[in-house]
């Protein structure tokens, strides 16, 4: 068994050790240590990094009471070697882990609900609970949470006998072999964990509960504590005031200026497509009514527009109206309709000669094409006169 230097203290950074034993493995080598401040994966928190010596240990895993410790280079069995936390991570997971435990602590307390999944993220720590919790609660319980930070409170760790845990209420996420460590945060938690946490509560820092979705019938809660939320307040902050700066309205006021200015784009675009509408109309107007083939392309043409110019075409009295959106560039969008002949022979073709795809009705045919201007154009016309060709007899 490996002597657990983070029971004893969770803030220790170095500690000196002796290898035990040093056993290669796929990628690394394993090293057991007679005794470790490294805590290792488990109960919900990811393994500790830092270093032993000057190599770095990239993790830690325990098996069976033993912890070994990833690393890159072989140790000598019998070496002493220093240990060295990466302390700046390891305080922020117990930041976060121990406002967890006020978080789950309250809500249970409350709410009578259970934390059914925990996850520490890049960018959030989640909290699954087994019942629905609305924004408005999830305000009252942060609140109570950064009470119980303020009050600086000892975070207690036990070690009960069997008989004593009987007699104790506790929340547990599984059934724990052995004996039960027990984190104790008076008057808000009390829960068996085997992973380490700060000594008092104010060692939390801010605790800020950042948002709430509905997940499996219940809720995933997602929060920041301490230094990862006084970063994430930085990084909202800052966004607000380029926004602020962007629009030259000040900061609390940026709401309300981005949904006047979402309201404006869309008026915008129905004013645009207003437009456009009579652009197209003006256009086809253009075209003399004895065309009987008539095919344009257009760089910019949005959303439906295609569609309605053909059919404009058509109304003018062409009997083959295709219009191509887009560029040579980036391709064609095509539409390409007749009010008397199957045109999907005609977009077969087309696909297979410029690497395009889609189909359609007889009557109206609609894809997607890349090629030369010059060279759909011509094709175009020369399948379409051999479509009018092919009828004229009629
Ligand atoms: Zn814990």
């Amino acid at each position: 068994m490996t002597k657990k230097l983070f029971y004893e203290d969770s803030h220790m950074v170095t500690f000196s050790a002796t290898v035990i034993s040093c056993e290669q493995s796929e990628k690394a080598y394993e090293i057991v240590l007679d005794r470790t401040a490294f805590f290792p994966e488990g109960g919900g928190q990811y393994a500790d990094t830092g270093m032993l010596d000057e190599v770095k240990v990239i993790d830690v895993q325990e098996r069976g009471g033993i912890i070994y410790h990833k690393t890159k280079q072989p140790f000598e069995t019998g070496r002493i070697v220093q240990g060295l936390i990466d302390w700046e991570e390891r305080f922020s997971k117990m930041q976060q882990h121990s406002g967890e435990h006020i978080v789950s602590g309250l809500v249970h307390a409350i709410y009578g609900y259970n934390n059914v999944g925990f996850h520490m993220g890049k960018d959030a720590i989640t909290m699954d609970f087994d019942g629905i919790l609305s924004k408005e609660q999830l305000k009252d319980i942060e609140r109570k949470a950064n009470e119980a930070v303020v009050k600086n409170l000892d975070i207690r760790v036990s070690y009960p006998s069997k008989e004593q845990l009987d007699r104790i209420t506790y929340r547990s996420k599984i059934e724990i072999e052995g004996q039960v460590r027990i984190v104790e945060i008076p008057g808000y938690d009390v829960c068996a964990c085997c992973a380490p946490h700060v000594k008092k509560t104010g060692e939390i820092g801010l605790i800020k509960l950042l948002n709430v979705q509905n997940y499996k019938g219940g809720v995933r809660v997602s929060m920041l504590c301490g230094f990862r939320a006084m970063e994430d307040y930085e990084k909202k902050s800052e966004s607000v005031k380029n926004i602020s700066v962007l629009l030259s309205t000040p900061e609390e006021e940026v709401f309300c200026e981005v949904s006047r200015l979402k309201q404006e784009i869309t008026s915008s675009k129905i004013q645009f497509a207003q437009l456009q509408q009579k652009l197209l109309v003006y256009k086809v107007e253009q075209i003399p009514e004895s065309e009987k083939i008539v095919v344009l392309f257009e760089d910019e043409l949005e959303g439906n527009a295609p569609r309605e110019l053909t059919n404009l075409i058509l109304e003018r009295g062409a009997v083959i109206g295709a219009v191509f959106a887009g560029n040579e560039k980036s391709g064609y969008r095509y539409v390409i309709g007749s009010k008397r002949y199957d045109m999907r022979m005609l977009s077969r073709q087309l696909n297979t000669m410029f690497c395009g795809r889609g189909g359609g009705k007889p009557e109206m045919v609609q894809g997607s094409l890349a090629g030369k201007e010059t060279e759909i154009r011509k094709e175009v016309e020369m399948c379409s006169k051999e479509v009018l060709g092919n009828e004229s007899g009629d």
